[in-house]
């Protein structure tokens, strides 16, 4: 960010990514102040030597730019006041990813976006590249900020996964490989309407020159208007399809990718942590993305194979007698539980917490897969509505009877391939401070079961 030397910043929202920026700007000799709407936020700043200053009340003309957390609303649904006062006198609003690309990485970029999967694909290449022993740096929206990556070389690469948010925020990022996985709609307080999401994330696309490719999952209405917007474009655009019907790019059917171009064929069915045809548009997205960074086939393979998966998304913590635990305590809605259940056949689920309006209802399709449901949290009474007649359900009242209870009845009926798996369906906040903890309780007291081991490699 040396060319950004001796101008005037002012950071706002000073979480991870925020604080990240405020020290990249500091040693680039910037000058920078900072601020936050929490004061404990704000004391912490201070404490690092940075100088408050509420970016409301600046004089806009006197400062270059407001950099933005990717959490602050500065359309829709109001603008916050600091980025209407920085607009309003002409300056630019931007987020640590546009910080990035200003700083000119050597590194090639690869933006990673899309309504769900992004975490999981953007890990996935990060594993590819590192177990075909090339540089890189993973982070993001997820992760490390962007700009505490650690500085690398052309040959290196940086895996970002970019939420609508952070892409709203970026005028100068150049991606070499740009995937877009799909599009359901989401977050749409924030963005207007679904076209105003979708267009925030078609600034992945931004920039690209040709020689860097757009990789595409077109198994949606939006997406496929995305991939023909991009056709003729600067990029080299690869579409990728899970069970569709164009075969033209990389395209997966039953579990087997094929990539037309190269006719490259990999079974991604054994791989134990990419369960689901909703991982494998991540898989295939990803492998996309690799091949594109001129990866051989094998190595991509081989990264594929050994992905360690993510904690919290369908997660394998343990395994006894040949029953699976698993837990995707980051399932806190309908939506992403339906993809664990679509992904097992024999489940016992302990389900529950603080329930979305749709509840479990949406699930019911899927309802044959499960072996038994326990009832954990506030939503208890709720969900033995949806379940009454259709599912056996115990009210099982916490995390730790629940799996008690789901452990000792697995190991007495001893089903072929039966899991017992924590997809709550719903937000962790009657019980917990967040689904990470939720689903660390959960992976500590499978592995404490009597006879549990961990897979590993
Ligand atoms: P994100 O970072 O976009 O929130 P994650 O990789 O963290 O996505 O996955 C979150 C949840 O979304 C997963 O537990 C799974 O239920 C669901 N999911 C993951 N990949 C996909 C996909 N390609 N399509 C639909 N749903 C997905």
């Amino acid at each position: 960010l040396s060319s950004l030397q001796g101008t005037r910043f002012a950071v706002l929202g000073l979480a991870r990514s925020g604080l990240a920026a405020a020290r990249a700007l500091q040693a680039a000799q910037v000058d920078v102040v900072v601020w936050d709407d929490d004061a404990t936020r704000r004391a912490q700043a201070q404490s690092h030597g940075f100088a408050l200053a509420d970016p409301e009340s600046l004089d806009w003309h006197r400062w270059d730019a407001l950099v933005l957390s990717p959490g602050i609303p500065h359309t829709f649904p109001r603008p916050h006041p600091a980025a209407l006062a920085a607009r309003t006198a002409g300056k630019p609003v931007i987020g640590d990813i546009e910080l990035l690309a200003r700083s000119r990485p050597l590194a090639r970029v690869v933006g990673i976006t899309g309504t769900n999967g992004k975490s999981t694909t953007t890990a996935l290449i990060g594993h590819i590249l590192k177990s075909a022993g090339i540089q890189r740096d993973i982070g993001g929206n997820f992760g490390p900020a962007a700009l505490d990556f650690r500085p690398l070389g052309r040959d290196g690469v940086y895996v970002l996964e970019l939420s609508s948010f952070q892409l709203e925020l970026v005028q100068s990022l150049r991606c070499s490989v740009a995937v877009w996985l799909n599009i359901t709609p989401d977050h749409i307080d924030r963005h207007g309407d679904l076209a105003g999401y979708v267009a925030a994330k078609r600034h992945v696309f931004d920039n690209q020159q040709e020689g860097d490719v757009a990789v595409v999952g077109i198994d949606d209405g939006p997406s496929r208007q995305t991939a023909a917007g991009l056709a003729g474009g600067p990029g080299t655009l690869l579409t990728v399809t899970v069970g569709g019907a164009d075969g033209a790019g990389v395209s997966v059917q039953g579990g087997r990718l094929r990539d037309a171009c190269t006719g490259a064929e990999i079974d991604l069915r054994p791989i134990k942590n990419l369960p689901g045809a909703h991982n494998w548009q991540n898989a295939a997205c990803a492998y996309a993305a690799c091949h594109a960074l001129g990866l051989p086939i094998a190595a991509i393979a081989q990264g594929l194979a050994t992905y360690p998966g993510l904690a919290h998304r369908q997660e394998r913590v343990a395994v006894v007698d040949g029953i699976v635990y698993i837990n995707d305590s980051k399932a806190t809605n309908a939506d992403a539980t339906e993809k664990a259940l679509a992904a097992y056949d024999t489940i016992y689920w302990l389900v529950g917490g603080t329930p979305k309006a749709e509840g479990i209802v949406p699930l019911e399709p899927l309802f044959g897969r499960v072996a038994h449901a326990f009832l954990i949290g506030i939503s208890s009474d709720a969900f033995a509505v949806t379940l009454e007649g259709k599912i056996p359900y115990t009210r099982s009242g916490d995390l730790k009877t629940a799996l008690q209870q789901a452990h000792e009845m697995a190991q007495r009926e001893r089903r072929r391939d039966a899991v017992v798996l924590l997809s709550p369906a719903c937000a962790s906040y009657d019980q917990w401070p967040n689904f990470e903890v939720r689903g660390d309780a959960f992976r500590t007291l499978a592995r404490a079961l009597p006879g549990a081991t961990v897979e590993t490699g």
